[in-house]
């Protein structure tokens, strides 16, 4: 027995929920799937995000915001501390009960939600097209061994599944990530600690975090998310959590772990493509994210509600080719594609920076922001700046070039 739908999103996260929701706003029939029983739950994020990054595609609630951003702080391998007051920066979030707000206002809007559903393989018609998705779906909350097959038919596919993608395996986009593709990462949720509540942190070091960096995230009542990020070659001398416990220990004298998690952190592949057939993949799934800093909440928002768009237009044009859904990523790329591409490029650059560098690029920024309040950031400008500061940055930019 199969149910019918225009749409299947496969995956509850930002990026799915956002995608699910535009095509139900457009009376498209949506069926997002969810993995876990509780939408948000686990999280392995840092939850912060950019102001505008969050209000382009949602208006603010105060419910799941933890604290606003106004201050950035960065610190280098030998402790040159640069100090950034930003008023409008951005939040963190608490995105268990994000996730789970913009979950339930996909299906306030019409789409179908269900959890404790998982996808386990695509279907194909007889002509070898994708129809559908398998699925295990847990019966009973009591028991995970009550659990049946069913399929779900469907026009579209959405892969919204994170990081470890299977919609992109078994649609057979491959997205098998090199280890220079991919940062290991761990974080704590801490409690007890002392943070100034407006302001992030970042902390920078080949000993600290070997090609990575450390980051302090406020979250209000003496809370904070506590994490780092190291390539994913070196984690196989020291793991991530190793150099984490390191960093909690010299930059709070007390502290209480409350969660701990481990994660991926993809970065962007122009080459990849993202939509094969009728089948389309959104944020982490398509490695829709920055691959400098590693966020992907806000690119996740965006390719979902493209995506969503796209698939509503098709849809409704009932008899548009398949290929018309190529447009998703046409129109993603020509939103985004200049600053994806421009943020793997910085990447390449921070991935060769010795400690030496390091200290240069922020003793520099030191002195450029100079105790000024900035009200938006430019990122490309700024990176353009900072390169012309340092003729040594120059000649790394060579050793990429050639
Ligand atoms: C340690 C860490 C810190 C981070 N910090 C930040 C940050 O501060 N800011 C930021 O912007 N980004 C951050 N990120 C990245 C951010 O978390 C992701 O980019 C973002 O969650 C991507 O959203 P998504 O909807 O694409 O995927 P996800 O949020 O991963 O959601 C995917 C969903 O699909 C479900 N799923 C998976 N497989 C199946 C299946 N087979 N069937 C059904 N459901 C399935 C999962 O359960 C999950 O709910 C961080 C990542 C890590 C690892």
């Amino acid at each position: 027995m199969s149910d019918k739908y225009d749409c299947i999103v496969v995956g509850a996260g930002p990026a799915g929920s956002m995608a699910a929701k535009e095509m139900a706003e457009n009376d498209v029939d949506v069926l997002l799937l969810e993995k876990h029983p509780e939408i948000g739950v686990p999280l392995s994020c840092a939850e912060a995000i950019s102001f505008s990054g969050l209000t382009d595609f949602v208006p603010i609630d105060p419910e799941w915001i933890c604290t606003q951003v106004q201050k950035v702080l960065l610190v280098s391998p030998s402790n040159i501390k640069m100090e950034l007051h930003h008023p409008n920066a951005g939040f963190i979030l608490n995105r268990k009960l994000f996730d789970k707000r913009l979950a339930e206002k996909a299906v306030s809007c019409g789409a179908c939600l269900k959890v404790n559903v998982q996808a386990i393989g695509l279907l194909k018609n007889k002509k070898g097209e994708f129809c559908g998705v398998r699925v295990l779906e847990t019966c009973s909350e009591r028991s995970e061994s009550d659990r049946k097959e069913k399929e779900y038919e469907a026009k579209v596919i959405i892969g919204a599944d994170g990081v470890e993608s299977n919609v992109a395996r078994w649609s057979g986009m491959d997205f098998c990530l090199g280890l220079d593709q991919i940062g290991s990462s761990a974080q704590y949720l801490l409690d007890q600690v002392e943070v100034e509540p407006d302001c992030t942190e970042f902390y920078f070091g080949q000993t600290l975090a070997p090609r990575g960096y450390a980051w302090v995230f406020p979250k209000g009542n003496s809370r904070a998310n506590v994490g780092l990020v190291i390539a994913s070659d070196r984690s196989k001398e020291k793991k991530a959590k190793e150099y984490l416990d390191e960093f909690v220990t010299k930059r709070f004298y007390n502290f209480k772990i409350a969660e701990s998690m481990m994660g991926g952190i993809p970065c962007f592949d122009r080459h990849k493509n993202l939509v094969k057939e009728n089948v389309l993949l959104v944020g982490d799934a398509g490695r829709v994210v920055d691959s400098l800093s590693g966020a992907g909440i806000s690119t996740a928002l965006l390719s979902g509600k493209i995506a969503g768009s796209v698939v509503s237009q098709y849809i409704k044009n009932g008899n548009s080719s398949v290929s018309f859904l190529k447009r998703y990523y046409d129109e993603l790329m020509h939103i985004r594609g200049r600053l994806l591409r421009f943020h793997t490029f910085c990447r390449a650059i921070f991935l060769r920076m010795t400690d030496e560098y390091l200290d240069a690029v922020i003793s520099f920024l030191k002195e450029y922001f100079d105790d000024k309040v900035v009200t938006g950031l430019e990122p490309i400008p700024l990176v353009k700046t900072i390169l012309r500061s340092n003729p040594r940055l120059l000649l790394l930019l060579r050793h990429l070039v050639w």
